[in-house]
């Protein structure tokens, strides 16, 4: 394996929550690489089916130092323009990515750690002082095993590999899962197909003027109200589903309307404990996503959800290695735009005087 150069901090991964990091790392003088999988930049925005908007206008996506430009007849932007908004800010702070470098492991190595990665010459390791993971879930789509799951005769896709409803034409489809994911499928399958959607509990929508505005207060004030040990008030009240104009509409159309979570798949179609069935040609699972920590194996094992223990950012098992984006369990929102810039802000202060004290 080749031997790369000695870095004060490897970022891993250059979606937002890297690009965030990188921000605020070419402000400390500290030496820096972003590495990242993907041949090219946006991060999940990349891969994202084909219709999705973001949850709030421009201006409230904002990484740190530059606004996120309105697009044009679009109030909320589309994946490919956020995709065109992190490559160019990739370029306007000439931020150090280098891609594709997929990292394997992150290993302690003495006083540093080894940033061991594939990249397209062939293995080569780094060694940093830290380590910022910032992977996301994309990669990591979860799918429940569900009984029956290995008979069913039809199709099977998890909602990370949907792109559009056409080549669902004229089918049944049903739809599993609670979330946004699957209300926005449902809403755009239900279009060209017979759809029926199961969700382990009755999805809870939204009213419908809340949008990614009143989230990232919401998860603001949550994470103040864990911090000081209480409930945050009025909180649980707001529900999952976020209510684009998609949504409703097929809310309006009367095809919003979730079935309890059936007992089985069957060879054709799906079984509920009371004995109905119900035939079906697709079956696409919106069953969420779990942190791509893979890297971090032989750090920390992940718990039962997934997550592993951090204070803040920081990584408990390793004060070297942060961890932003994810979740509100790596800071408030830090998985959405805006939440990212302040947790990269929160990981890098704290790198920084590490590195420096
Ligand atoms: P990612 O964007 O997934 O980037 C991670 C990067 O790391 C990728 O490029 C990947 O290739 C790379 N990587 C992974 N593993 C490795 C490795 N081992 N080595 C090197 N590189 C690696 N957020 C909002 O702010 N507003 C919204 O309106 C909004 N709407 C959403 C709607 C839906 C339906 C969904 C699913 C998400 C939405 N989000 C929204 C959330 C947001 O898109 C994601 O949380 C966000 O993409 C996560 O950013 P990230 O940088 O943490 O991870």
């Amino acid at each position: 394996m080749e031997a790369g150069a000695d870095l004060d901090v490897a970022v891993v991964g250059a979606g937002q929550a890297g690009l965030a990091v990188g921000y605020h790392l070419r402000r400390t003088g500290l030496g820096h690489l972003l590495l990242d999988g993907s041949p090219r930049p946006g991060g999940a925005w990349t891969r994202y089916w084909d219709s999705l908007r973001l949850f709030s206008p421009a201006e409230h996506s904002p990484l740190p130092g530059w606004w996120m430009p309105e697009q044009p007849g679009e109030p909320f932007p589309t994946a490919g323009h956020v995709v065109r908004y992190f490559t160019g800010y990739e370029e306007r702070y000439a931020l150090p990515v280098r891609r594709p470098v997929r990292v394997r492991a992150v290993r302690p190595d003495g006083d540093r750690l080894a940033v061991e990665a594939h990249t397209p010459d062939g293995p080569r390791v780094w060694r940093a002082r830290a380590v910022v993971s910032a992977t996301g879930t994309w990669g990591r789509p979860r799918t429940p095993d569900h009984p029956g799951r290995d008979r069913f005769g039809g199709l099977q896709l998890h909602a990370a590999d949907y792109r559009r409803p056409d080549p669902f034409a004229g089918m049944r489809v049903a739809v599993v899962g609670g979330g946004n994911s699957a209300a926005q499928i449902l809403a755009e399958l239900s279009q060209v197909a017979e759809t029926l959607w199961a969700a382990r509990r009755e999805p809870r929508l939204m009213p419908d003027d809340v949008d990614g505005r009143v989230l990232f207060d919401v998860a603001t004030r949550k994470a103040a109200a864990r911090r000081e040990g209480r409930e945050a008030d009025g909180v649980g009240a707001l529900g999952d589903i976020v209510m684009v104009p998609p949504v409703r509409e097929a809310r309006d159309r009367g095809v919003l309307k979730a079935h309890p979570m059936f007992e089985r798949l069957t060879g054709r179609g799906l079984r509920w404990s009371d004995g109905q069935e119900w035939e079906c040609d697709a079956v696409v699972w919106c069953t969420g996503f779990r942190p791509d920590l893979e890297h971090l194996a032989p750090l920390v094992a992940p718990g039962g959800d997934g997550t592993v223990p951090t204070e803040g950012t920081r990584l408990l098992a390793d004060p070297r290695v942060h961890l932003v984006g994810y979740g509100d369990w790596t800071g408030p929102a830090s998985a959405t735009v805006i939440g990212a810039g302040m947790a990269a802000k929160a990981a890098v202060k704290e790198i920084k005087a590490l590195l420096e004290g």
